[in-house]
């Protein structure tokens, strides 16, 4: 079983972080509520996000890059709900770590189990899109 390891130690809301370059994250990230939080269908996942539609997006589409299936980003509770009590009451709380994406920053509001996997999603995708750049590159004449 693999630990998950962040690469910037959990920045809470409360904090400036610098690496979070993009002033739409920050501010979603200052002030997740009802209206700003994302929730990101990836298999059987439903994983509650908080961020700016850019780096959203951009994480959604690494996390695609895992799984056969498409990877959904809504922004509005999904009909079935959240399955995982967990990622629940995660949802509610105040502190919740933070990724870092591109020059942005989402927020992850899952509990820890479902936040280990859908962050080693992301990295995996990110390895993903890197070999994909890289045999782009090698096919050049
Ligand atoms: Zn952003
Ligand atoms: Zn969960």
């Amino acid at each position: 079983m693999d630990t998950v390891e962040f690469d910037d130690s959990p920045v809470g809301p409360a904090d400036s972080p610098q690496s979070i370059r993009c002033t739409a994250c920050d501010a979603a990230l200052r002030s997740p509520g009802r209206n700003t939080i994302s929730f990101l269908l990836v298999d059987q996942f439903t994983i509650p996000l908080v961020g700016c539609p850019e780096h959203l997006d951009q994480f959604r589409m690494v996390c695609g890059l895992t799984t056969e299936e498409s990877a959904t980003m809504l922004d509005h509770r999904p009909a079935g709900g959240i399955q995982c009590p967990g990622c629940r009451l995660a949802a509610h709380r105040h502190q919740h770590p933070v990724f870092p994406v591109g020059t942005g920053a989402v927020g992850v509001l899952a509990c820890p189990a479902h936040q280990g996997d859908i962050i080693g999603r992301y990295k995996t995708g990110l390895q993903t899109q890197h070999h994909l750049t890289a045999s782009l590159a090698s096919h050049r004449p």
